[in-house]
């Protein structure tokens, strides 16, 4: 079921046609109100999600049971899994061959502690399509978001770290083999600065493309074992201009290469969390920077949307109560057709930020 809501901004009763030629009135058609991390009103006697405004919930793959599912569906919203997809470090605990390796040709430290895996790990990727296979068959939900569908790298802070990586012996015959790039039988920690000064465009493109391939491959199994279920991604919002280009060429995400296989994508613009806590604003330039790069407007119709994920909880910078509105205005502006905030979990006790999301969620609902 696909709720749909008109929001003029500071007009009542006018017509989508009439506030489009307005500047600085942009028509809001917000579909979707989400809650990511948690499920509010949950286990509470008489709770309902509308009176918190809010029309689907995003919870992690672990997270779901039968019974959570029927009691989001009886308040008639949606529910969306979150699946990780090359963060699930545990793996490594009994494939120690699954960690990346640096340009150093030795296994690379996780840096501040975030683990990726090697992207062309046959038994590790054949184990992410087992369990999100195994979740959209066990369970009635209505899309799932990929997340940390990246290389191996520390990039949700100010400060990033992201080395590069990976450059085991498989990733090595498999650049090779699928490049055309001659490499001289020499040790990893050789060949890696070569590659990175000689062979930088197609190394970067080609890991793009083991990462697109992924996001091929969970489509396909989400249409054989749940079709009309909706394919979203959780991503790194930064433009092709930020940090150098550090999207593509460290994290491996191709943005315009995965729309091919995506329905939605989530920015993750964390404004405190990234260094911009004073200027929400960051917010909607890089939500924007996106629709144009992928030629979306928000209009009804199209076939890709974006939602993007906003910040309300603190994490290293606080976010104030007053600025909670603003930062869901600058997550609902054109190209955006839906919002959810990170995250339910640790927001909940703040019932005055809580106060104030539902007042806008409301908002819009009406
Ligand atoms: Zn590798």
């Amino acid at each position: 079921m696909v709720m749909a809501a008109f929001f003029c901004s500071g007009v009542i009763g006018c017509t989508a046609n009439e506030i489009a030629e307005l500047p600085g009135d942009p028509v809001r058609r917000i579909e979707m109100r989400g809650v990511y991390g948690g499920i509010p009103g949950e286990n509470t006697a008489g709770a309902a999600l509308s009176d918190f405004g809010a029309n689907a919930v995003f919870i992690g793959s672990g997270g779901f049971t039968k019974e959570r599912v029927e009691w989001v569906k009886s308040q008639g919203a949606r529910i969306f899994a979150e699946f990780n997809t090359m963060h699930n470090a545990r793996y490594l605990e009994e494939h120690p061959d699954a960690a990346p390796v640096g340009a150093d040709g030795e296994v690379c430290p996780p840096p501040h502690d975030w683990q990726g895996i090697c992207p062309t790990h046959p038994e590790y990727r054949a184990e992410r399509m087992n369990s999100f296979r195994e979740l959209v068959r066990n369970f009635d939900l209505d899309g799932v978001w990929l997340d940390y569908h990246h290389s191996h790298a520390s990039w949700e802070r100010e400060d990033p770290a992201m080395p590069d990586t990976c450059f085991c012996e498989r990733c090595l015959e498999r650049f090779s083999s699928d490049t055309g790039t001659e490499l001289p039988d020499l040790p990893a920690a050789t060949l890696a600065p070569a590659i990175l000064e000689d062979h930088g465009e197609e190394w970067a493109q080609w890991r793009c493309d083991v990462f697109t391939d992924w996001v091929r491959e969970f489509r396909e199994i989400l249409d054989e074992e749940r079709p009309g279920a909706l394919l979203g991604t959780f991503h790194n919002p930064w433009s092709d201009q930020d940090f150098d280009g550090d999207r593509i060429r460290k994290l491996a995400i191709d943005l315009k290469a995965q729309a091919e296989y995506l329905d939605v994508f989530s920015p993750m613009p964390y404004h405190a969390r990234f260094g911009h806590a004073d200027d929400p604003e960051w917010i909607s330039r890089q939500v924007s920077w996106l629709g144009s790069y992928l030629g979306l407007e928000g209009k009804p119709g199209e076939a890709i949307k974006i939602w993007p994920i906003v910040q309300l909880s603190d994490w290293g910078t606080e976010v104030p109560a007053s600025q909670v509105a603003e930062i869901l205005e600058a997550g609902t502006r054109p190209p955006s057709t839906g919002v959810m905030f990170f995250a339910w979990g640790s927001l909940k006790e703040h019932t005055d930020r809580v106060g104030e999301l539902s007042k806008f969620y409301k908002g819009l609902s009406q």
